[in-house]
């Protein structure tokens, strides 16, 4: 499957296809709430060729509030239930576990976890979307080289709605993942 595939999109997590829990973390498979259109999106892109790429930071692995098994089990259930909604396929999750304080490469806003996926998937940057509802996910995609979307679905809606605009900004602003996916694909045909 993975090499039939051409054409990627990535995408954080928590805020894009799940709901971003308000000041704590996704712990438990209880706290993974899909959003509204998610699934589906997921499967228009893969019907349009796209591998879908999660791109995500849980620092509660390195807080010691999650452990490598729960997040597993976290990745595992939240595929299912897209599957299981809408037939959609995510290809791989690419997580940093690590603390703010242990100022690894992979924490967004740094690029590390999006060149992980580039080094193994092999897409080119500049035509690869991020998708992220936080200011940080953007900052990742132009330090990697990608396009970005804003989704106004997730932790820092209420900053942009405020009118703060991102340090980095992105190539489009859509209201969540469906929307954005109608956007990079109409994009990208
Ligand atoms: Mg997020
Ligand atoms: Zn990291």
């Amino acid at each position: 499957m993975t090499n039939e595939v051409k054409r990627f999109v990535l995408l954080d997590r928590d805020g894009v296809l799940n709901k971003a829990p308000a000041n704590r973390y996704v712990t438990s498979i209880d706290d993974v709430v899909l959003l509204d259109g998610a699934a589906e999106a997921v499967r228009l892109f893969n019907d349009d060729g796209f591998g879908v790429l999660i791109v995500s930071n849980q620092q509660c692995v390195g807080k010691g509030l999650l452990s490598e098994d729960g997040l597993t089990m976290i990745s595992e259930h939240l595929a299912t239930q897209i599957r299981n909604s809408s037939g959609g396929k995510i290809s791989e999750f690419f997580y940093c576990r690590h603390l703010t304080a242990v100022d690894c490469d992979c924490r967004k806003p740094k690029p590390g976890l999006i060149l992980q996926a580039q080094a193994k998937y092999q897409f080119d940057p500049s035509t690869t979307y991020l998708v992220g509802d936080s200011y940080k996910d953007l900052e990742a995609a132009r330090f990697a080289g990608c396009p970005s979307i804003l989704v106004l679905s997730g932790n820092d809606a209420d900053r942009y709605e405020s009118g703060e605009m991102p340090p980095s900004p992105p190539n489009h602003v859509a209201i969540d993942l469906r929307d954005a996916a109608r956007y990079i694909l109409s994009a990208s045909s």
